[in-house]
């Protein structure tokens, strides 16, 4: 049923990306466009299952990033708009909203009201495949990712399936927080991968997920956090979140890339007593941090792989890891919903002070990382995602 009282208008602001505006390797930024607004057409058809949602914030990722700057997923955004036979592209995946409309079977189903706040994760799975039979959604052979293989939340309004929401209780998550409840779920997958109790971590790249990594590494009780970063920025926010100690990476020879820095790991081996860390988080996506990452780690550990890019990568002294008996874990999303579950304790749980830590730290209060859509301009943006690790896009927030 969709909600009578409220009549959308025909058109919305989004930040777009247009394959017959700009050409995708010649162009960087998204545009404020006018689109039309999605509607659920067919509430009791093909819309049955579907939600509308008013954007309260959006979270800008580091996707985003790679977007932005034509780095990243080029290939999945021309090919989905082939596909639906359209050239515009509504950006935006990190969403906190309002249902404003729903189809028919929504309540029964899904338990939803208009009216109510949620999330979202953002990979849309199919539901069939045989990943998703097992119960391994987040990797549905044929999932769409919102804002990238179909449109996102960079918009006024959203429509999306509701088996893909979360519901979020704003009186235990400040809502500039729970718009990053997606990003913040990866580092929490991350952290997931193997015990972190008592364990000493060294988190290997301290943007944003990494930075998140920091916190939910600590609030699962390790021992020792070790931060790598070579921005002095990182580095303090790093320290401001509880890493015992960040280090600098020295920048790998120009003829070898891939190299480990001798320097580093053996840093990381006199603060764990010339073991390394019981768990390495590359969170870089350097070939050269991988390579620390599988260095800094003792034998027996754990090597938590996040950062890592499109392409081909060297590891070097591949023995080793057999050697070393090291396991490696490949992060991809969340696990749908238990990550989710998690995710919403350790923010919700204000007694070991993490969500105030996204807040404070993080988000900075709000100064400079918060942007209302209405006054949104391009130029000043890249400014603010030059400037912080996360900005969250203010649409109908309060
Ligand atoms: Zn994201
Ligand atoms: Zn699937």
């Amino acid at each position: 049923m969709a909600d009578p009282g409220t009549v959308l208008p025909d058109t919305m602001g989004a930040l777009t990306f247009d394959s017959k505006r700009e050409e995708w390797a010649r162009s960087t930024g998204l545009v404020k466009d006018r689109v039309p607004t999605p509607r659920l057409a067919e509430p009791d058809g093909a819309d049955r299952s579907n939600v509308l949602i008013e954007v309260m914030y959006a979270g800008f990722c580091g996707s985003d990033r790679g977007i932005w700057w034509r780095k990243a997923f080029g290939d999945m955004i021309l090919g989905s708009l082939a596909e639906e036979g359209k050239s515009t592209r509504v950006v935006g995946h990190e969403l906190l909203g309002r249902i404003v409309g729903m189809g028919d079977r929504v309540a029964e189903k899904y338990g939803y009201s208009v009216g109510q706040v949620v999330s979202t994760e953002s990979h849309i799975v199919c539901g069939t495949c045989f990943q998703c039979r097992v119960g391994d959604t987040h990797v549905c052979a044929k999932d769409k990712i919102i804002g990238i293989s179909t449109d996102g939340c960079f918009a006024q309004y959203v429509k999306l399936p509701a088996k893909a929401l979360w519901p979020t209780d704003l009186d235990k998550i400040r809502p500039e927080v729970a718009a990053v409840q997606e990003p913040f779920g990866n580092a929490v997958h991350a952290c997931q991968a193997t015990e972190l109790r008592g364990k000493r971590v060294a988190v290997i790249g301290c943007g944003t997920i990494g930075l998140f990594a920091i916190l939910i590494a600590r609030g699962m009780g390790a021992s020792q956090v070790i931060g790598v970063d070579t921005d002095p920025h990182h580095a303090e926010l790093a320290r401001r979140l509880g890493a015992d100690v960040v280090l600098t990476p020295a920048s790998p020879p120009a003829d070898r890339p891939h190299a480990s820095d001798p320097e580093l790991i053996a840093r990381v081996q006199e603060l764990t007593e010339g073991a390394g860390v019981d768990v390495a988080m590359e969170m870089a996506g350097f070939n050269s941090s991988l390579n620390n990452a599988i260095k800094s780690t003792r034998r027996g550990g754990h090597v938590v792989l996040f950062g890592v890019k499109n392409g081909d990568a060297i590891i070097e002294d591949i023995h080793r890891i057999v050697m070393n008996g090291l396991q490696l874990h490949a992060i991809v999303g969340r696990r749908i919903f238990e990550t989710w579950e998690l995710t919403r304790s350790l923010l919700e749980n204000r007694a070991n002070g993490i969500q105030d830590a996204v807040w404070e730290v993080i988000l900075n209060k709000g100064e400079g990382t918060m942007v209302d859509f209405a006054d949104w301009e391009r130029q000043a943006f890249e400014d603010r995602i030059k400037a912080h690790p996360k900005v969250v896009i203010r649409f109908a927030g309060h």
